[in-house]
């Protein structure tokens, strides 16, 4: 059965973009592969969190997990610390890269900007993420298109370690879903959604309520044109809402145009709230009820035993390539 694989980090709270770009193909890929699903805590701290926010954001994004739909019959759901494989990984694959691709990468740049002092855990962020897809051999991982320079960079890293040291490591296919791939600001359509994003007016998060979920769309920036059509170049913020809808609604853009001829973009932006809590308001009452349980602790013990055993067998494989002596 072929293999799928990703991780979200809890740097904040989950948002909309969250959602479409990523976790929601989690939900529809787990039926069709043996997949392996993870909070990436890891990461999370390659920028400076408070320990109890961050330790309630790790809560918080495993119980979403679940709350959106994750199974963990059907899905190894983890968080990333717990499987120490990763770090251990994470630094031989540094070892493999160069500073040159590593400052190519446009995340890097993107979060680096502007930073007097830059962490050096946001300039090796990808080869921690190397070493998450690695350690599964995954054939998939599902990703916003954000990610996708991270995913060549760690075909990249599997090829030169394989060439160097023999056939290790499987080279991954990313999976970027091809439409609303990439979910842009509510305030600046220039930017993409980011849940890090420290303007909370900037995006939808999954558990903001109904009425903050009005306010916020209703506030999004539009053009002064006040016409719903698609035209990423002329008229990227309303494109956005636009895709949001189509994502949410399950329906076409020609559909939505067709929805709004002649309407303004106030009737537009309500009925598209109205999607947005459809779509998350459920989950948010799964989230509540499975918050009070506790049983998302039982849920992420069962997932790192499983990831556990995968992964050490993947890394004591790359130690021995790379001379390490194993103990006997
Ligand atoms: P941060 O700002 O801390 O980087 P983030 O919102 O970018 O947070 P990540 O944890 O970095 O979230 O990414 C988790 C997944 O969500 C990745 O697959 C990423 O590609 C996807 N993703 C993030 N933002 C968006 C977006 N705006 N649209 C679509 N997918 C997204
Ligand atoms: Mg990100």
């Amino acid at each position: 059965m072929k293999r799928v694989l990703s991780g979200i980090q809890p740097s904040g709270k989950l948002t909309l973009g969250n959602y479409l770009g990523a976790l929601k193909h989690f939900v529809t890929m787990q039926d069709e592969f043996e997949s392996y699903f993870m909070i990436v805590d890891l990461h999370a701290i390659t920028t400076p969190q408070d320990p109890a926010a961050l330790r309630e954001q790790i809560e918080s994004v495993a119980t979403l997990f679940v709350a959106a739909g994750l199974n963990p019959e059907k899905s190894s759901i983890f968080l990333q610390s717990h499987v120490s494989a990763h770090a251990e990984l994470g630094w031989l694959m540094t070892t493999m890269s160069y500073m040159g691709e590593l400052e190519r990468m446009t995340q890097f740049k993107d979060k680096s900007a502007g930073k007097e002092s830059i962490p050096t855990g946001l300039f090796v962020y990808p080869t921690l993420m190397a070493a998450d897809i690695l350690l599964y051999n995954a054939d998939f991982v599902p990703v916003g298109d954000d990610q996708k320079q991270h995913l060549e960079l760690t075909r990249d890293l599997a090829e030169r370690f394989n060439h160097r040291y023999g056939q290790t490591f499987h080279t991954p296919e990313p999976l970027i879903q091809k439409f609303g791939a990439r979910i842009m600001s509510l305030d600046d359509a220039s930017t993409k959604m980011s849940k890090s994003n420290p303007n909370e007016g900037s995006y939808v998060a999954m558990l903001d309520e109904p009425g903050k979920i009005r306010k916020k769309i209703k506030r999004a920036t539009t053009d002064s044109e006040m016409r719903v059509h698609y035209d990423k170049t002329n008229k990227p913020e309303i494109s956005n809402l636009m895709s949001i809808y189509a994502h949410c609604a399950g329906l076409t853009l020609e559909q939505i145009e067709q929805e709004f001829e002649g309407k303004g973009y106030g009737d537009f932006k309500k009925a598209l709230a109205e999607r947005v809590v459809e779509v998350l308001e459920p989950i948010q009452q799964r989230y509540e009820k499975l918050r009070a349980s506790g049983d998302i602790y039982d849920i992420l013990k069962l997932g790192a035993q499983r990831a556990e055993e995968t992964a050490q067998q993947k890394l004591q494989e790359a130690k021995e390539k790379m001379g390490f002596l194993l103990p006997r």
